[in-house]
């Protein structure tokens, strides 16, 4: 798919933000247990001046439809659960998307397990997508990384790792949990997310 390039600005796995979803181990928490996806080519308009996160469009390289970026966010219930990569509403395929590569490590490995029922669990998440996609409302949709949201955002993305990662991850492994493996868990997580969502809110911010 070519792209106006006078137009567009063109994001793929090259620009940091991205490498950044492939590199960190962490996110593969994201992507597996949330189905939180990233899509591998982000188009960012020039042409109109409004915060990044109002002119991001995601191209399908299928039906070459331009979505808004805003149709996969939590108001819509479309952020999550995208576990086989995000739905086109307009034509039925899937935008490809980035992996991280402890999600990839963990697929590869895992695949004797869930590889006999890959091409059952594709089918029955393919069937529930058109119905999540409806109503699907651009306008409602708040940057998670604005000025009044990125702490909230940040604080609970630290709490959601701190429970998965200090907790979850030493409860089920059977490793021991301590009053000081809680405390600095949750000191790195909060202060973790908290960076996180400020970098976040600088990139998303309207250029002047
Ligand atoms: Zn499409």
């Amino acid at each position: 798919m070519d792209f106006n390039k006078e137009k567009y600005k063109i994001y793929t796995w090259k620009n940091c933000l991205m490498l950044h979803w492939i590199l960190n181990p962490v996110l593969a928490i994201n992507e597996l247990i949330l189905g939180q996806r990233i899509p591998k080519i982000r188009l960012e308009d020039k042409t109109i001046d409004k915060s990044r996160f109002e002119k991001t469009f995601i191209p399908c390289p299928h039906c070459e439809t331009f979505h808004d970026g805003r149709t996969w966010s939590i108001e819509n219930g479309t952020a999550f659960k995208n576990w086989f990569g995000l739905y086109c509403k307009n034509c039925g395929n899937i935008i490809p998307c980035l992996t991280n590569w402890l999600s990839f490590l963990i697929l590869i490995i895992t695949f004797p397990v869930w590889g006999w029922f890959r091409k059952s669990l594709k089918a029955k998440w393919l069937e529930k997508q058109p119905k999540r996609y409806e109503n699907i409302d651009i306008e409602s949709v708040q940057n998670p990384f604005s000025k009044k949201n990125w702490i909230k955002t940040g604080l609970i993305w630290g709490m959601f790792m701190f429970l998965i990662i200090s907790i979850g991850s030493p409860y089920f492994s059977g490793q021991e949990i301590t009053w000081k493996t809680l405390l600095s868990g949750f000191v790195t997580w909060i202060i973790g997310g908290l960076v996180f969502a400020y970098i976040m809110k600088l990139f998303m911010k309207r250029k002047k």
